[in-house]
């Protein structure tokens, strides 16, 4: 099935019904959507001679546009390639060339970074800037019905983000994000037509993802003026259209929160957030809970597995009472509905609970490869089942923790350390804002504890009290050996701390931020 038939049902179920908004300004009803969307298929078949399975990129700020876009190219039988608007246009450069797109969809304050280097993407024959006429004959081209799509034909070409090495191409098909959708009813939140969500994170990634299960449900689609994530304005928001809903990286979260606290706002307008894509440390989340109430879910997924690994419900986040609620606002949850997860060890023998390993998932939701490269395809998937990258263990009721991703544990003196449990532990220091553990070459031990440290404004900690709060709770041989006290942590575009930046930095090349202190 078409991943567009959502949109087109949605259309003529509740046409009159309220799809796309621009802050609180109403711009589109569900008709009136659809009738964009149906244009643009016409103008891309027809205009632009784009043939069933083709490529579409979408070089874009979160606007209005990139869902008409996005529904638009479906609706037209062809494959969205979203890069994320954040990249470098280099780094954009090589994915619309690696995914041979056909044509693009820009925003205009992107195109002067990349449309020069559209020499190195001669695949791409078609550029639509949005905002310009030629945008605009686009939306006047003949409408065409949505075009006939098998469920395993592909639908978004996912490009991971890449911590480490050139982004890959995860082939995600419409049956992978139907379930993935399907998931979201099930183990997430239900939604229905007075329900709204908000693209306060990049449309390229899950904010975009979940844009599927309100097109299913006829819900409001809202673009922040901003196009960008900014807590005063989403707290308007939720004020102003109330039933507020939004995926967020769990920093994304800490910071709204700070906002909600520090200014006194109420949360009522806000119903779920929805976090996930990096670990959301159990201090934040407990402060989380305290000051916005019990609003939030946290899923764990991977490009390879669009948003659907686990997910800790509303209900269990909120379960206090529950003896073992600390331990699960540790976790990630409990498998979502229609995917096996389990952990197994370095051969694939799935481990019994408890046991740590390498997080394993299989389902409907699972991609079948990545795009034009069979190697690391093969590599990731293995005796029927996605290898995630991803270390943790399950307990005796199915809740996974994960430990870190494989290539981040540190092996000292023969022993597995996870920096996740250090990071936790440092955290809860009040003159600590954020903090990184990894590790650094060591000749007597392979490798030796380091933690990088962002204070909070204030005094900041000593090396001689995080030590002796790092002896308080974990084990001696896992506490830092060194301390960086630094400005910030180096980021990728997702949110995501570069942990390779701060190994390179610590293997002598090249700094992450000026250390402000050094021992
Ligand atoms: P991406 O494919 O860019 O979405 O990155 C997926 C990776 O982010 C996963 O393999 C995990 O390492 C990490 N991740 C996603 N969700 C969570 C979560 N809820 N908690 C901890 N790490 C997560």
């Amino acid at each position: 099935m078409n991943l567009a038939q959502l949109l087109a049902r949605a259309a003529r179920v509740h046409g009159d019904l309220p799809a796309v908004y621009l802050g609180t300004s109403l711009l589109h009803d569900y008709r009136g959507l659809a009738a964009r969307a149906a244009a643009i298929a016409g103008g891309l078949r027809n205009r632009a001679g784009l043939a069933s399975g083709d490529r579409v990129a979408l070089f874009m700020t979160n606007s209005p546009e990139y869902l008409e876009a996005m529904y638009g190219a479906w609706w037209a039988g062809l494959v969205i390639v979203p890069i994320n608007a954040k990249l470098h246009p280099r780094e954009a450069a090589f994915i619309l060339d690696h995914a041979q797109a056909g044509a693009l969809f820009i925003s205009p304050e992107l195109s002067a970074g990349l449309l020069p280097l559209l020499g190195s993407a001669p695949s791409v024959r078609h550029v639509f800037e949005t905002g310009t006429g030629g945008y605009r004959a686009l939306l006047g081209a003949a409408p065409l019905p949505p075009a006939s799509r098998r469920p395993e034909d592909l639908a978004w070409l996912f490009y991971t983000s890449g911590t480490t090495g050139r982004p890959k191409g995860v082939m995600q098909t419409n049956r992978m994000l139907l379930a993935m959708t399907a998931c979201y009813f099930s183990d997430v939140d239900a939604v229905d037509v007075r329900d709204a969500t908000v693209y306060a994170a990049p449309m390229s990634h899950g904010a975009g993802l979940y844009s599927l299960p309100h097109m299913m449900a006829a819900a409001r689609h809202v673009i922040p003026e901003s196009g960008a994530f900014d807590p005063a304005e989403l707290a308007g928001l939720a004020r102003g259209l109330d039933r507020l809903s939004m995926f967020a990286a769990p920093t994304m979260v800490k910071r709204l929160v700070s906002r909600i606290e520090s200014a006194g706002d109420d949360p009522a307008g806000f119903k779920t957030i929805v976090y996930g894509g990096g670990p959301m440390y159990v201090e934040d989340i407990r402060n989380a809970l305290a000051v916005m109430g019990d609003r939030f879910v946290q899923i764990y997924g991977q490009g390879e597995s669009p948003m659907t690994i686990t997910a800790l419900s509303r209900r269990q986040l909120a379960d206090r009472g529950h003896p073992r609620w600390p331990a699960r606002l540790a976790s990630v949850g409990v498998a979502q509905s229609q995917v096996e997860v389990r952990v197994a060890d370095a051969h694939g023998a799935p481990l019994p609970a408890g046991e740590i390993g390498e997080v394993q998932v299989r389902g409907d939701v699972v991609m079948g490869g990545y795009w034009r490269d069979p190697d690391a395809s093969a590599r990731t998937l293995r005796g029927g089942w996605l290898w995630t990258g991803d270390v943790g263990l399950m307990d005796d009721e199915g809740f996974l923790t994960l430990k870190d991703r494989s290539k981040d544990v540190i092996i000292s003196g023969g022993s597995n350390i996870y920096p996740r449990e250090i990071e936790e532990v440092l955290l809860t220091h009040p003159g600590v804002a954020e903090v990184a553990v990894v590790g650094a070459p060591d000749p007597e031990w392979g490798e030796e504890v380091v933690a990088f440290v962002v204070p909070r404004n204030g005094p900041e900690p000593t090396q001689a009290e995080l030590d002796r709060l790092c002896l308080a709770h974990i084990a001696r041989f896992k506490r830092p050996k060194r301390y960086r006290f630094v400005d910030a942590l180096p980021k990728n575009n997702y949110g995501k701390v570069l942990k390779t930046e701060l190994k390179a930095a610590l293997a002598g090349r090249n700094e992450p931020t000026p250390p402000k202190e050094t021992t």
